[in-house]
Parts: C-alpha cells; sequence; structure tokens
C-alpha cells in the first residue's frame, strides 16, 4: 500500500501540467481502487463551482466544462463538509444532483473525499461503482490518504498551472500572475529573475532562454564525449581490481551514454529554444520518473545510473558556463530554491534590485541579512516555478510578501510609484540622522544597529546609529573556508570597535547550529534549533571559545568600547562557566601588556527557560539583550525556517508580549542595562511596544533605524503606554496588529512606516 501510495505521488509530482496531472490521478486511482469512476473536481476561485476536471468512466468530453454550484450535489456536500461522504446508494440522498452529460446515472454508489490544502478546500475526488455497495473502510482510508498526500502536489500544479505550460521562448508579458510567500524583507523591486544554485545539483537547474542553440548542442556533445572518456578510463584504472561482472556496470554505463534515443531529446529541446543544461534536466527526469514507475526492481535501480550520468554530464557543462557574476549585467532579482546567507556573498549586490527564496521564512538568516542591506525580500514563496523565471521580468512586494511574474504595463507602473514613494521617505529619514531619538514628551531612547558585515559600519553610522547592540560574529566565519585565526578575528573585529569607538560595540560569541552552519564545521541534526547551537557549541569548544574571546579583548585595546554577549543561554551554569574562561583571557592579554579593560559581560534572553530565571541571571552580568526572533521561535514552537508555519511565527502573540514585559518587570531594580536585538525592535509598531514596556535600547538593522526613529520622534511615552495598556491584555495577535494599525494611524504616525500605496495591492 505504501509503495503503491509513493509510486502514485511520485508520477503526479513529475507531471508536466496540471491537467497531465490530473488525468494520471484518475487514471491510476482508478486502477489501484478497482473502481468503475474516478473522477476529479476543482473549485474554481471565482465562482466556487466544482468543476469535473478529469475524469475515467464518465464522459470525458465533458471534462473542464461540466461544474456543479457551490450548494449543488455531493461533491459540494464534500468540499462544504470538508468531510467524505461515502453512499451505498448517491441517488436517494437528499444532495444528489444528476450532472447532465456525464453518463453519471448508471452508478450508485459514491465515496467522495476533499482535497484539502492548508486549510483550503482545493476540491474533490470520487470514486464510484454501479452495484449499490458502501465502500469498505480500507477503501476510504486510502482514499483520504491519498488525497492528503496530493493536495499539495495539486496545489503547487495549479499555482503554477499557467506557467508551466508555457515553452521557454513564449514570455507572456502583461499576465500579472501572482505567488504568495512571506514578507522577509520590507520594500519594492522591479528586475528582471537570476536563477542562482548549487553546482552538480540536477534537479534545481533552471530552464533559460538561448538563441545559439547551435552551441549549446555542440557543448552538450562534448560533455557527453568526456562523461565517455572518463567512464573508459575508471573501467581500465580499476579492471584489475574488478571481476567481469563487476567491469560490465561501466558497460552499462557506456551503453547509457551511446543510446542515441534520449542525446536526440535533449538535442531536440536545446534545439526548441533551452540551454543545454535545462534540457539534459528535463530529459533526465522523464527518464528516471520512467525507470522508478517500473515494478522490476533492476530496471528501477537503473533510475540511479541514469541520474548518476546525468550529473557527470552536467558538471562538465557547468565548467564550461559563465561564472554566476558574470550573468548580473542588469538590476537583477535572485531567485532560488534555498537562498542561503553564504550565496549572498557571490554575487554582486550593487547589481542586486530584491531576493526571493522559495525555502525559508521571514526570520532565516538570509532575510535578516537582506534587512541589514535594504534589499525587498520574499521568502517560502513555495509554489513559485522559480526554474523558469531567468530573465523574466519580475515584481518583488517585500511588504506583502508577494512576486509577481510577467507584470502589465500598468502593474508595473503601480510598483513604480511604490518605489518614488520610498525614495521620497528615505529622503525625509535623511534628516533625522543626527538628531536623538527623543520622544515629543522628552524620553530618550536609544538605538543601535545589528551588524555582521564590514560594510554595515560606515552605512550604520552613516544613519545615526548609537552604538552597536548586536554584531553577529557568525557571519565573518560564514564565509570563509576554514576557522579564522585568533589574529584574523582580532583584525576584523577591531573594524567593528573602531568603526564605533567610543560608542559602545557588543560582541556575540558564535551562535553556529540552527541553519547558521560554516561550509568547513558541518553540524548534521534531526533538530538543529533544539541541538548543539551557539554557546553549547563554544563550550564544548574551547579552543574556538578561547580564540574568539582572545582576539576580541585584544582588538578592544586603548578603545575600551567592548561589550561581550553570549547567545543561547539556558543555564545559569553556561554563564559562569563562560565568565570565568573570559576573566581567565582578560588575565592573560593583561599579562601580555595589552592596555585593555575587562569587558562588560551580557547574556541573550532568547529561550523560555531564561526567561523564567532572569534575575538569577541578571546579578552574574552587566546587561541583557532580548533575542525576540529566537524566543519567539521557542515560546511558539515554531520553527522561525519553516514556511508552512510562517503563519504561526508572530513576535505580537500576547504569549510573547507577555515574556517581553515579564522580563522588565523582573530586571527593573536590578541596575541592569536592557535591550532588544530582535526583527520586533526594528519593526516601527514592536519598537513602540518596547519603548513602552521600558526597555533601554533597541537594535536593529541599518535599513529600519531612520524609520523608528521617526516614528518614537513622532509620539510621546504617554502615547506610547497608552497604546501598550490597549495590546497588553489582547488574547489574539491579529488583534495585537490591527488595534496598533488603528492606534497609529490615529496618531498620525502610520505614514512614516511604509508607503501609503501598499496597503492597496
Ligand atoms: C534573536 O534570536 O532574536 C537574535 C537577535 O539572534 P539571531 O537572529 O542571530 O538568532
Ligand atoms: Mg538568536
Amino acid at each position: 500500500m505504501l509503495s503503491l501510495l509513493r509510486r502514485i505521488t511520485q508520477e503526479v509530482t513529475a507531471a508536466q501540467s496540471l491537467p497531465v496531472a490530473l488525468d494520471i490521478i484518475v487514471r491510476r486511482v482508478r486502477r489501484a481502487m478497482r473502481a468503475e469512476v474516478c473522477s476529479i473536481y476543482l473549485v474554481d476561485p471565482n465562482t466556487n463551482e466544482y468543476i469535473l476536471m478529469a475524469t475515467r468512466g464518465l464522459n470525458a468530453d465533458v471534462a473542464g466544462s461540466a461544474s456543479l454550484k457551490a450548494d449543488e450535489g455531493l461533491v459540494s456536500l464534500v468540499g462544504r463538509r470538508a468531510e467524505p461522504v461515502n453512499l451505498e446508494d448517491a441517488h436517494i440522498h437528499p444532495s444528489f444532483h444528476y450532472l447532465k452529460g456525464t453518463g453519471e446515472e448508471r452508478y450508485r454508489s459514491f465515496l467522495g473525499v476533499p482535497i484539502i490544502h492548508h486549510r483550503q478546500v482545493l476540491g474533490v475526488l470520487v470514486v464510484q461503482h454501479e452495484d449499490k455497495r458502501r465502500f469498505d473502510e480500507g477503501e476510504e482510508a486510502f482514499l483520504i490518504t491519498l488525497s492528503a498526500q496530493l493536495a499539495g502536489v495539486i496545489a503547487h500544479a495549479e499555482a503554477t498551472g499557467a506557467m508551466t505550460s508555457l515553452s521557454v521562448n513564449a514570455a507572456p508579458a502583461g499576465s500579472d500572475f501572482r505567488y504568495k510567500g512571506v514578507a522577509g524583507s520590507s520594500g519594492v523591486a522591479i528586475g528582471r529573475g537570476v536563477v542562482v544554485y548549487p553546482p552538480a545539483d540536477l534537479d534545481v537547474i533552471p530552464d533559460r532562454t538561448v538563441d545559439d542553440c547551435a552551441t549549446e548542442v555542440e557543448e552538450f556533445n562534448q560533455a557527453l564525449d568526456a562523461v565517455r572518456q572518463d567512464i573508459r578510463r575508471a573501467s581500465n584504472r580499476l579492471s584489475q581490481h574488478l571481476s567481469n561482472d563487476e567491469k560490465a556496470l561501466f558497460d552499462v554505463y557506456l551503453k547509457i551514454l551511446d543510446d542515441n534515443a534520449w542525446s536526440k531529446d535533449v538535442e531536440s529541446k536545446i534545439n526548441a529554444g533551452n540551454w543545454a543544461q535545462g534540457a539534459l534536466r528535463q530529459v533526465i527526469q522523464t527518464h528516471i520518473a520512467h525507470f522508478d514507475r517500473m515494478d522490476d526492481p533492476y530496471l528501477r535501480e537503473r533510475a540511479s545510473d541514469i541520474r548518476d550520468l546525468g550529473r557527470r554530464i552536467l558538471s562538465h557543462l557547468q565548467a564550461k558556463a559563465p561564472n554566476l557574476a558574470e550573468r548580473f549585467e542588469e538590476p537583477s532579482i535572485i531567485i532560488g530554491e534555498e537562498l542561503t546567507a553564504s550565496m549572498l556573498g557571490e554575487v554582486p549586490l550593487d547589481k542586486i534590485k530584491g531576493l526571493v527564496s522559495v525555502m525559508g521564512s521571514g526570520n532565516s538568516h538570509v532575510a535578516i541579512l537582506a534587512r541589514a542591506m535594504g534589499i525587498p525580500t520574499v521568502m517560502g514563496a513555495l509554489d513559485l516555478p522559480y526554474a523558469q523565471l531567468d530573465k523574466v521580468n519580475l515584481i518583488v512586494d517585500g511588504y506583502l510578501g508577494q512576486i509577481f511574474t510577467y507584470p502589465s504595463e500598468h502593474l508595473t507602473q503601480n510598483y513604480q510609484q511604490i518605489v518614488d514613494e520610498e525614495r521620497q521617505l528615505e529622503e525625509e529619514y535623511e534628516t533625522l540622522k543626527d538628531l536623538p531619538c527623543v520622544t515629543q514628551d522628552g524620553y530618550r531612547l536609544s538605538l543601535y544597529v545589528n551588524t555582521g558585515l564590514t560594510a554595515d559600519i560606515a552605512r550604520s553610522l552613516d544613519r545615526g546609529a548609537e552604538g552597536i547592540g548586536l554584531y553577529r560574529t557568525e557571519v565573518p566565519f560564514m564565509v570563509r573556508d576554514r576557522f579564522p585565526t585568533e589574529a584574523e578575528q582580532e583584525h576584523i573585529y577591531r573594524q567593528q570597535l573602531e568603526g564605533f569607538a567610543p560608542a559602545p560595540v557588543t560582541v556575540r560569541t558564535l551562535d553556529i547550529g540552527g541553519d547558521k552552519s560554516l561550509p568547513y564545521f558541518p553540524i548534521s541534526e534531526e533538530n538543529p534549533f533544539l541541538g548543539w547551537r551557539g554557546i553549547r557549541v563554544t563550550l564544548d569548544h574551547l579552543e574556538i571559545f578561547m580564540a574568539q574571546i582572545r582576539a576580541m579583548i585584544k582588538a578592544s585595546a586603548g578603545l575600551h568600547n567592548l561589550k561581550i554577549m553570549l547567545p543561547m543561554i539556558s543555564h545559569v551554569a553556561e554563564v559562569e562557566e563562560a565568565l570565568a574562561l573570559i576573566r581567565r583571557a582578560y588575565a592573560e592579554i593583561k599579562e601580555e601588556g595589552y592596555d585593555v579593560k575587562m569587558p562588560q559581560v551580557g547574556v541573550m534572553i532568547e529561550i523560555p527557560a531564561a526567561v523564567y530565571q532572569v534575575k538569577e541571571l541578571a546579578s552574574l552580568v552587566d546587561f541583557m539583550s532580548v533575542g525576540s526572533n529566537d524566543l519567539t521561535q521557542y515560546l511558539l514552537a515554531v520553527d522561525r525556517n519553516n514556511p508552512r508555519v510562517a503563519d504561526l511565527y508572530n513576535c505580537f502573540h500576547p504569549s510573547v508580549l507577555r515574556a517581553l514585559h515579564s522580563i522588565v518587570k523582573q530586571v527593573k531594580n536590578e541596575g541592569i542595562n536592557l535591550s532588544v536585538c530582535g526583527e520586533m525592535a526594528g519593526d516601527p509598531m514592536g519598537a513602540i511596544i518596547l519603548m513602552a514596556m521600558g526597555y533601554d535600547v533597541l537594535s536593529m538593522s541599518s535599513t529600519s533605524l531612520p524609520k523608528v526613529k521617526a516614528v518614537i520622534r513622532n509620539i510621546s511615552m504617554d502615547q506610547a503606554q497608552n497604546m501598550l495598556d490597549q495590546v497588553i491584555h489582547l488574547t489574539h495577535a491579529d488583534a495585537v496588529t490591527q488595534t496598533m494599525t488603528r492606534l497609529m494611524r490615529e496618531a498620525n504616525i502610520e505614514r512614516l512606516v511604509r508607503p501609503a500605496k501598499t496597503t492597496t495591492h
């Protein structure tokens, strides 16, 4: 049963278009259940009618046109109830409605199950028999399981349907296809897509239109030849060690390579306008799917040979391809299945207008970096047919988390207006640079920045930052291919400390693990956010911890503006241990003759356990900074990177607000400096709430800083506290956002937050 389910899902997933996918489903389900009829009805989102999209058993001529109203027939009953309906004799049911032209009058028994994706009923899957007999429990369970598995595939095929039917040459300008994701970094970008992908991975190769097909065919044939030679060489090299049987494996490879049929297939796809890598991907995937469907295990195994050969040909093709930087000739929007922070290091940032990642969410580290750099970004666009968007005109709406492909002139003009408004706001912000962040009734709030890149220093000073509240040291670790030495680290940290002196610079010890991995120190875990991360790694590797602390302290010589911050603290003992090590490093460096002072040491409050021990922790350290990104993730048990649960990740959830409020109340009289350095601090709404709660410092990306300053300077602390009073007892996160939006509108500060136009799309 399991393998049958898997095979059907695989086949449907590999289908090139929605109609093909639906046809596979009805054909395979009818056969698997030995039913006389299997049909799929999908909901038309405009009319809410159920349209018969595919059928085996009913009259296929009416597929695509026969439909049932939203309250008509058994199919719509299944949809309305979002539950299966299993009937021995459908005709006597009060909801039965004969759908003309389908020929269903012969069929008495009826089993319909809803197809539900993300709480939305997409349609209904139906099987029918002539005899009056109820489908048994096993059959019902099979259909429910299959429908649940296929719902995501159908939703994806529906969302991408219009796109996938296009040939690479036919770009339908003005189609305004819209894809939803989650907001990663605010702002709007208009530009052309550049699809990026990790090397030698066939599955992520995009389609790309080419004019010079002859050169592509030639390069493909050269790559094919190169692989033939590689295999012959490997076979000769190993010939003494292998038996004839084993050597035959190489012959199988060579036979596949010499099989003209599939190489001709690749050539014809190239001649239709796709580049060699895209054509290779299409053909290899079709062949793999074909072998995967075979019942004979020996033949099924051939799928992996084909995949392996595909990869080998690809790597020869990629060795010839121009490198990434050469592909950015014009303002570009980078698209990738899973953009990572290190990928950003490989692209020319001055050419990049926007970013789109199919995976990840608004709190992934790549989104945080994008915000720091002010690049409009959409994350978690799961249904985006990203492989087909190379060189396609796009609009990225980082406010509402949506992407438009092939935008019309009209839509482009609308969005251009938003870009112009943003520019105007930026100019308004410019005038604030040297003004203090003070409320209308004289309350002084300090605004610091979060940094990671060296370039952040100039950008932050330019925007009037009063210090660094969080320097993420993992960023310089991530862009190298080995751990930086103590001397290298000292040099990197010195730039941050010197750039801001005499203002304070909070340097956080290495916070790797979770979604931040170092290519040269891989951590592979089932549950990385609950695993070996942050202080847990560095205390287990004293050589890493001590080199980092020593480098930080040495870098502060003569400047005395260093603060050291410890991430992921969940136990008091971790702080005690780290403090002892920091004191030891300080003593050593002092002895070595450096002009240093013992730095202030603080902890991040980002794990619920720390919230409940905040007083004890406060007694050990000089300052505390709340990491609202992780605190939200851990309090709500919502992975900050997972787009499926991105809707549940919300720092305005009442429990998060109460935890934040409780932290301030608990340490109010401990004489400790308290800041927030998570993304919430850079959200004007969040900033008002946090200031009203009593946080002394808010640390954010340099991009957010002017916006937050503009808002704070335009309200009074009284108003802010009144807003807090109105939202702190609300029970729903949405109610908090709605109430704050209303209050900010009434206080006439909403216009400072984002261009008014964005709310109209
Ligand atoms: C946080 O968790 O809020 C934080 C600032 O740290 P990071 O985002 O780097 O985990
Ligand atoms: Mg954190």
